[in-house]
């Protein structure tokens, strides 16, 4: 293969590989950079004084720095994009090298070069002297020639950009956005970490905006680093004798303090003298920061630096404290908000949901079915010897009350056939459908139910498919990464039954993240403080029997659901399968839920004609000949 070192332009490549000026990036870049309109929202002359928490990270991007690696795990908008293209720039200026930019796309890769490193060329002009004005051989979006050097912008997806890479200086931008793998050469960031430079100095810069924690590259990157953090002095305690720390602290969410409802009110609280701190103090306390290793003497540099120090005129604290109260609940929402405003990486295992948490949220109902509950679901696991069921009720935003769980016994490997149901069965059916008692004395009925096909699936594709019209559904867990929580059904079974895939991985991670979540509300899952209804520590011990791990599978990463070893785990998979169920429901949830909101105002309180319709709950008399036990 013809590799990059082939190419003519490098011929004599080391003789140009000259003596290295003492200037450091952020030097040049005061004297040199000029930020274009098209990518920043303060174009013009670069001012180090703007954002005080990058020279530090482009000294160790300096020539004068021995670091050979520098990773940031950031929030957006704090500039470390410009102080990766500002390095490049200096060297293409003063000491000539190979680069190598990679994004996480080729797609992203051409973005990258036509909006933010073209136009920084244009308007650097003893840059653009060199490069030239993208008319010469070898200028294109994806690589650029100078004197002694060659940027190559590239794609962490093309295994040939990977393959034929100069192994020079390599700024990986957004790194935790790369494909788990670049075809059969495997994972991208070990290729780039791990392939070694012909050139002595050459460095490695990291930066991106973290993901999951399991998986995230900048994290693990960050924490495997001398992990510096940039400490912030406090405008009224700094410098009195005594603070701790010298008066300087660390700017963390945790910090901030803010009437809900109204952002504007955010001031920042020193953890240290007590004292409010508005924002604007932040230009002074950014120009007085200093970065403090937790690690120091480890070989990578690592820094962290989240959104809330991003210089005035960027990202406000008002606007990173509004992003938070528009997540509430919403686990995805909560999760951007933490990469994206905070810079850190979200935590969806479940090894961190004790049974001892959900048992102090075990909570005494009013009723069988709390106020609230708008859709009742169930969910029926076959074994070989029993049915497992549990009885969920929805409310909005599915907010859900665990009802009822147990067990049916009898042997399921019986077939059902016209005129003969098995006891269990019949038992089975009535539970289906029997009433739930609310707190007024009526009665709710299930509205949905899923029953897992994935062991005896002939029996339950006889038992689902002469009910269907009750809503009684055969289903199947789809492990396949990414897959829908709910699909549309098929039906390619023997007896054309509707069959549902679910798409376990991602409800298993949305159970998951609800578990964890506080409040009542749109998400939280609420359990009995009851025995009677089944709901004992085997179920909970069940319900958390899962752990999300990293696996291997053909040289890369991936995460997979894995049961504890003698754990049963048939309450998690009732969960998922009432949440299919609820899925399946969703446009009644809707409907529901809008009744719901405008009948529970004391203004027109809830009389018998104005409760929820339960029409769609009605069970159809006649069963395809199946009789049920009434
Ligand atoms: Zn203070």
């Amino acid at each position: 293969m013809k590799t990059f070192e082939d190419k003519p332009l490098w011929k004599g490549f080391f003789s140009v590989f000259k003596a290295l000026p003492e200037m450091s990036v952020a030097d040049w870049a005061e004297y040199r950079r000029v930020l274009p309109s098209e990518s920043s929202s303060m174009p013009g002359p670069w001012r180090n004084e703007r954002t005080p928490y990058l020279v530090e990270i482009m000294k160790e991007l300096s020539p004068t720095s021995r670091t050979k690696e520098v990773a940031i795990c950031k929030g957006h908008q704090v500039g470390a994009t410009e102080a990766a293209i500002n390095w490049l720039l200096c060297s293409v200026d003063l000491q000539p090298g190979p680069f190598l930019i990679l994004q996480p796309t080729i797609k992203t890769a051409k973005k990258f070069s036509k909006q933010r490193l073209t136009p920084s060329i244009d308007l650097c002009k003893y840059v653009k002297g060199k490069i030239g004005g993208g008319k010469k051989a070898g200028n294109s979006l994806e690589e650029k020639a100078f004197p002694g050097g060659y940027v190559f912008i590239g794609g962490a997806n093309s295994p040939a950009d990977l393959a034929s890479m100069p192994m020079g200086n390599i700024i990986a931008d957004e790194i935790d956005r790369y494909p788990q793998s670049a075809g059969k050469e495997g994972d991208p960031i070990k290729i780039v970490s791990q392939r070694s430079s012909n050139f002595p100095r050459a460095k490695k810069f990291f930066l991106s905006t973290p993901t999951l924690k399991a998986i995230s590259h900048i994290w693990k990157l960050f924490c495997d680093s001398d992990r510096r953090y940039y400490h912030l002095p406090c405008p009224h305690c700094c410098g009195i004798e005594g603070q701790p720390n010298g008066g300087y602290f660390v700017l963390e969410f945790e910090l901030l303090h803010w009437d809900r409802g109204k952002p504007e009110t955010v001031m920042c609280y020193c953890p240290h003298c007590g004292t409010g701190i508005e924002e604007y103090h932040k230009t002074e306390m950014l120009k007085n920061g200093k970065w403090v290793a937790e690690n120091p003497g480890h070989e990578r540099a690592g820094f962290h630096i989240s959104s809330l120090y991003s210089p005035l005129g960027w990202k406000s604290w008002k606007e990173i404290v509004k992003d938070f109260e528009d997540a509430g609940n919403d686990v995805e929402a909560r999760k951007v908000f933490m990469n994206t405003n905070l810079g850190l990486p979200w935590d969806n295992a479940g090894e961190q949901i004790a049974e001892e948490y959900l048992d102090r949220r075990k909570e005494q109902y009013a009723c069988q079915v709390p106020p609230g509950v708008l859709i009742l679901t169930m969910a029926v696991d076959v074994q070989k010897d029993r049915l497992e069921y549990l009885v969920m009720g929805w409310g909005k935003g599915e907010e859900s009350w665990a009802i009822e769980t147990g067990a049916i016994y009898g042997d399921t490997s019986v077939m059902i056939s016209k005129g003969n149901v098995p006891d269990h069965w019949k038992n089975l059916d009535l539970i289906r459908t029997k009433g739930f008692y609310r707190i007024d004395g009526t009665e709710m009925r299930i509205g949905c139910t899923m029953v897992d096909a994935g062991y005896r699936s002939d029996v339950v594709y006889e038992y689902t498919k002469a009910r269907e019209r009750m809503k009684v559904f055969a289903v199947r867990g789809s492990s396949t990464p990414n897959k829908p929580i709910a699909n549309k059904p098929s039906r390619n079974t023997k007896n054309r039954a509707a069959m549902f895939y679910v798409g376990t991985d991602q409800a298993k991670e949305l159970i998951y993240s609800r578990l964890k979540i506080e409040d009542a509300g749109p998400g939280y899952y609420h359990f009995p403080n009851d025995e009677k209804t089944g709901f004992n520590a085997s179920f909970y011990a069940g319900l958390i029997s899962e752990k999300k791990i990293e696996v291997f599978k053909r040289g890369f990463k991936r995460l997979e659901w894995h049961k504890d070893n003698h754990a049963r785990n048939e309450p998690l998979d009732l969960a998922v399968y009432n949440l299919a169920a609820i899925r399946f429901m969703e446009k009644d949830l809707a409907r529901l839920t809008i009744q719901y909101e405008s009948i529970k105002t004391p203004t027109n309180p809830i009389t018998p004609e104005a409760k929820p319709t339960q029409r769609h709950f009605k069970i159809a008399p006649k069963q395809n000949g199946i009789t049920l036990n009434q």
